[in-house]
Order: structure tokens, then sequence, then C-alpha cells
């Protein structure tokens, strides 16, 4: 196993990556709030993290992969009063809330199948963990961090504060905190602005409610992914991911609560993406920016001036480092469709090449490279990098301009299979059409042998005819040393 660098949030800083239970490793990453389709920003932390489960297992980790679904208790501007978000879409839907969870957890895990990104080991919901939230407010309470108030249960930031250094992953101090607090019903309950709800007592129309030891109510945001990575993970863990968006006051909630609970820190490395920007500004409904996977996927939004390969969004995504921010424009889309068929153009050239008895150029770092980057903080745009200067390599020597042996072309393209399908994730869009592939294949071997058979009469009307009729198709063939090869130009 190769030693793993990555940027620990907490930190700030690269740090080598040592499991606490070698071969296994624990991740937990935050998942969607299930109340609408997925768009641009869920994409991005759902690839990311891919990204690292995917190269993780390749590095012969054991990952047990958590990633939740929040189905109660995220609140309208993430606040700790307002409609909850799941319900506030059930009441306009006249639908159950667990209709709405159902039908867009259902659309989520298509999306990402589009996306091929891999399944999580456990997926666990919110709503389906309410004990262990209550089992975890009450320890919070023991602690003495958490009072109780009017039904609701309050963490005590101030009181935490005196013993651990609370804002130390946001780099926010507690003053800073209660300037950015509105004046909101509830407030008043509070004994500091700082603190926030572990428990909510349900107002007499609120749906989603549970009994409790404090009456009626519902667990608060935060608490779910304290309560579920301590369940499947246990009290600590390795690596923590989310989106840069949830640092504050998501996860530094995290970690006060499991402080609280454990009187020990649960997470040894914190992951945060960057955010996506659409044409530099920030993504949101009231923008009209707000573009949906599925109105990428037809091109149904009036922002986008086609449709796009889900391929080609996780290509845009993986072009960029995870933690550099994602600027979105059609312009962008499009440069990653043309890398996209690049690559794969090529990789499909690497598996037509003929092997010769020598090789006349080394491409035997190539693999060394590739693992290098990933494990420099899982840097998908230097492997991607590397994987183009190979491209340049298997293209001089389709033209015959260079050579490589067997041997040579069996590493190159153990090397291509594993980056671009196994860590990368990327495979030929319409993989449907591969029957279809496979005739036109067929078809080309036809005619490039009745070709050379024109050829060898000395019949070059006919020859030069055939190419450039296939020249019309956008079909380049060329006659190199070792025989005829030809390219297909989209
Ligand atoms: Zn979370």
């Amino acid at each position: 196993m190769d030693t793993i660098r990555l940027y620990n949030s907490l930190t700030r800083r690269k740090e080598d990556f040592v499991p606490l239970n070698p071969p296994f490793v624990g991740l937990y990453v935050c998942g969607p709030t299930v109340y609408g389709d997925a768009h641009l920003g869920h994409a991005r932390p759902a690839v990311s993290f891919d990204l690292v489960y995917r190269f993780l297992r390749d590095q012969g980790y054991r990952v047990r992969y958590v990633r939740n679904i929040t189905d109660v208790g995220h609140l309208e501007n993430d606040a700790d009063d307002g409609e909850d978000k799941v319900a506030k879409k059930a009441r306009l839907e006249q639908l159950e809330p667990m209709e709405v969870v159902q039908h867009y957890t259902d659309r989520y895990h298509a999306d990402m199948e589009r996306l091929n990104v891999l399944k999580p080991a456990i997926e666990p919901r919110a709503s389906g963990h309410i004990i262990e939230q209550i089992e975890m407010v009450k320890a919070i309470l023991k602690s003495g961090f958490a009072y109780e108030a009017g039904g609701s249960v309050y963490f005590d930031v101030y009181k935490y504060s005196q013993k651990y250094p609370y804002g130390k992953l946001s780099g926010r101090s507690i003053d800073e905190q209660m300037s950015g607090q509105r004046a909101l019903d509830g407030q008043h309950e509070k004994r500091h602005p700082a603190d926030f709800a572990l428990w909510k007592k349900a107002a007499p129309n609120h749906i989603m409610r549970w009994p409790s030891p404090w009456g009626e109510g519902f667990p608060g945001w935060h608490l779910e992914c304290s309560a579920m990575s301590a369940k499947y993970l246990g009290q600590t863990f390795d690596i923590h991911g989310g989106g840069m968006d949830l640092l504050f006051p998501h996860h530094e909630c995290e970690i006060a609560q499991s402080n609280a609970t454990f009187g020990k820190e649960a997470v040894r490395y914190w992951m945060h993406n960057n955010m996506v920007t659409i044409n530099g500004q920030k993504m949101g409904k009231s923008l009209g920016n707000f573009i949906t996977l599925r109105e990428f996927f037809d091109g149904s939004h009036q922002a986008l001036q086609k449709a796009y390969d889900p391929m080609t969004i996780r290509f845009f995504i993986l072009q960029a480092h995870y933690r550099s921010t994602l600027d979105f424009s059609n312009e962008a889309l499009e440069g990653a469709e043309k890398g996209l068929r690049r690559l794969l153009q090529g990789h499909e050239n690497l598996n037509r090449l003929e092997p010769s008895d020598r090789s006349s150029v080394d491409i035997t770092a190539l693999p060394g490279l590739c693992k290098q980057a990933m494990c420099d903080d899982f840097s998908s745009p230097t492997l991607i990098a590397h994987l183009f200067d190979a491209i340049r390599v298997i293209n001089a020597v389709s033209d015959g301009k260079e050579r490589l042996s067997a041997e040579d072309l069996e590493a190159l393209r153990d090397c291509f299979n594993k980056y671009i399908h196994d860590i990368l994730g990327l495979k030929a869009p319409d993989q449907g059409n591969q029957p279809y592939r496979e005739i036109i294949g067929g078809l080309m071997d036809v005619l490039l042998d009745l070709r050379q058979e024109a050829r060898k009469n000395k019949d070059w009307s006919t020859s030069d005819k055939v190419r450039d009729a296939l020249h019309e198709l956008k079909i380049t063939v060329k006659d190199g040393r070792d025989g005829v090869t030809w390219t297909l130009d989209l």
C-alpha cells in the first residue's frame, strides 16, 4: 500500500492517511436532503467521494462507506426554526412526507447510477434512527452540555466552548457566529444565540413527530450524522466528507455533539469538496440558474445549449480537483465533452494497436505517475493530464512514428483500463449502442479489405473512392507500417 496524502480540513494541511484499524476504513459522507431533484451541487460531492472510495478500495482497503439520506429535521434556511423541507414539499404536493422521501430517493439513486457513482455500503435514513438520536440527546444532557427548554433540547455552545474549541473547523469565533443569527422564534428559549437544537418540540401542525422524554418532537438536523456515524462506524472513525457549505454549522455541530457524548473526537480526517458556481455566480433557485441533473441529461433547461451525457458531467467534475471551485458554463461543458471523447478515443485506439518487437519510446513510468497523482490528495486533474500525455504516444504509434512492444502495450492497456474505468469511473457514453459499435467495426473491416484488394490490383480509383467516402463520414484511414488503421473524428 502506498501512502496517501490527504488534505485534512481540520488541520488545514495535507497529512499521511493512516487508518485507525487497517485494512478497514470508515468513510462517512453527508448525503442529500430528499425533497427535490439532485443538481450539480449534489453531483459534486457524490462524484468526488466516489473517486476517494474507488481509490481506497483499489489500494486494498476495506472501506465501509456510509452516506445518509436526510429525510427529517432539515429546516428551511438551515436554521432551528421554519418548516421542515420534506414536510413543506409534502404539504404543497398533498403527499405523505414519506412519499416525497421515497420519490426523490428513487430519483436520486437513478441519477447517481447514470453518473456511475458506486452505491454506499450503508445508506441510513435519519427517520429510521430516531431512537439512536434520542439516546445521544440524553447522553449530551447527562454530560452537562445541553439543557431543556419548553419541550426542546439545545446544545450549550458557551459551556462547551469553556472546555473544547468550538469553531475550530470553520475558524469562526462564537462572537462571529452570534452576529450571523437573526431573531427567530424559539431564540428566546436559548441561553445563548449560538446554541443549536438537538431536539425540537413539534408545533401542533408539524407532521413529522416522534415521542421523546421531552414530549413530541423531532431531531435537530446536525444530530443524525453524529448518531448514525457512531452506530455504523464507531465512536471514532477515519474519514468524514461533505461539501464545503456544510463546514458551518453542520460539521462544527457534529464535532461538538461527538465530543459532548463520547468525550473524544469522532473524525480523524475531515474532507470537503468545493462548491459549484454557474457562470461565476452562486447557484440558487432565486437566481434562475438552478439546473437539475435531469435537465442536464435531457437539455431541457433554458440556460443549456444542448443535452449533456452523464459521463460528460462526471468528467467535467473530475477535471477539476475536488478542493477547487468548479464553474459551470456551456463552453466548459462542451470542453469536457471534447476532452472525454479524446480520452475514450485514445483508449479505443490503444486497444487496436499492434505490438512491435521492441519499444521505441519509454512509457514504463506511466502507472507510477498515475498512482502518485491519486496518492497526492486524489488529484484527478493530474491523473487525467498523465493519461493525455500517454494518448500522444498512442497516436504516434498509431501513425507508425513510434513502436511499442507487446509487453509495454499490455502494461499500457492495464493502466488505461484501471484508471479510466475503475478509478475515474468513466465509460463510453451510450453503452446501449455497443452492438452498433461492433457492427460498425465489422463493416469497417469489410470495407478496408475491399480497399486493400483494389490497391493490390492497382485499382486506385476504387481505393480513393472508399477513402474519400469514409472521409466524408469523418473516418480517417491511415496506411501504417503495421497495416491499415482508422479513427473516427467526431
Ligand atoms: Zn451530515
